[in-house]
């Protein structure tokens, strides 16, 4: 039997990266899984390779976040597991971050995290069941260089999380954040503006020595999606290799 057998999963920014390796092994492990992500080809085009559904969801829209649970409810009944996986990296130094481009990265990152935790909060109380997992990063833990708005949703996301498990431990919702360190994925692209010594110094200063792959990150999601991890809520799980040990 899977680990998720039976359970109803939501994964924002499913469509790629940690969230599509996320949805793939949810789904190998017995799930009803459901992709959203505002990239609707590639969306569709995983949501069929996996057995899963693809939904258009801009995680900024309280609308479309109603959409998501209706739908959800209407071919599943339940929510059990919400992945807030959706996000977005710039590159922005104080001095040349403009308040356009800062609520830009809140909007995605902290916004549209708290948006999801308060969508499909009245589901899980009634249910009296439900994990929610929110994907920061160690720049929630430690200080991001030359990142002042992505570190300020990160950290916000980790302090969201405290707040809502605090709220909902008796109604039997846990919520977690999980921390990855250095993630080969598109947005490696963002961080290191695609240059290629960039990515091997940032690799090199990994203690394990390389970026992790994006499924590595899927398992630790697997655990505190499933009810192995009932014991854990408001916790932060850190994946980083052992950059933030030092
Ligand atoms: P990615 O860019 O491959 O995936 C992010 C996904 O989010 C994309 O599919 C994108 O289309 C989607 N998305 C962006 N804006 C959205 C919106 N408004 N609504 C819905 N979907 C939206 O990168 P990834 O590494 O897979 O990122 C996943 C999460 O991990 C992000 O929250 C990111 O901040 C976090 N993270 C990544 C790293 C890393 O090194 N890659 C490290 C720490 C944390």
């Amino acid at each position: 039997m899977g680990r998720l057998q039976g359970k109803v999963c939501i994964v924002t920014g499913g469509a790629r990266g940690q969230g599509g390796a996320e949805a793939e092994l949810f789904r190998n492990e017995g799930a009803e899984v459901i992709i959203t992500d505002v990239l609707d080809e590639l969306g569709q085009r995983h949501a069929a390779a996996i057995g899963a559904t693809f939904l258009l969801h801009d995680v900024r829209s309280e609308t479309d976040w109603d959409e998501v649970v209706r739908q959800t409810l209407e071919r599943h009944g339940r929510i059990d597991v919400l992945i807030n996986n959706a996000g977005i990296y710039a590159r922005g130094k104080l001095l040349d971050t403009s308040l356009e481009q800062y609520r830009h990265i809140i909007e995605v990152n902290q916004v549209g995290v708290f948006l999801g935790m308060k969508a499909v909060a009245p589901t899980m109380i009634a249910q009296h069941a439900g994990s929610i997992v929110n994907i920061s990063s160690i720049a929630g833990l430690i200080g991001a260089a030359h990142a002042v708005a992505y570190g300020a949703s990160k950290f916000a996301v980790r302090g969201m999380t405290k707040s809502v498990a605090l709220e909902l431990a008796r109604y039997g919702v846990r919520a977690n954040s999980i921390h990855p360190g250095m993630i080969e994925t598109d947005m490696i692209t963002d961080v290191t503006g695609g240059n290629a010594q960039r990515h091997d110094r940032m690799a090199g200063a990994v203690p394990v020595g390389r970026p992790a792959a994006a499924d590595e990150v899927a398992y630790l999601a697997l655990y505190l999606a499933s009810d192995e991890s009932r014991y854990s809520t408001g916790a932060e799980f850190v994946i980083d290799g052992g950059v933030t040990a030092g």
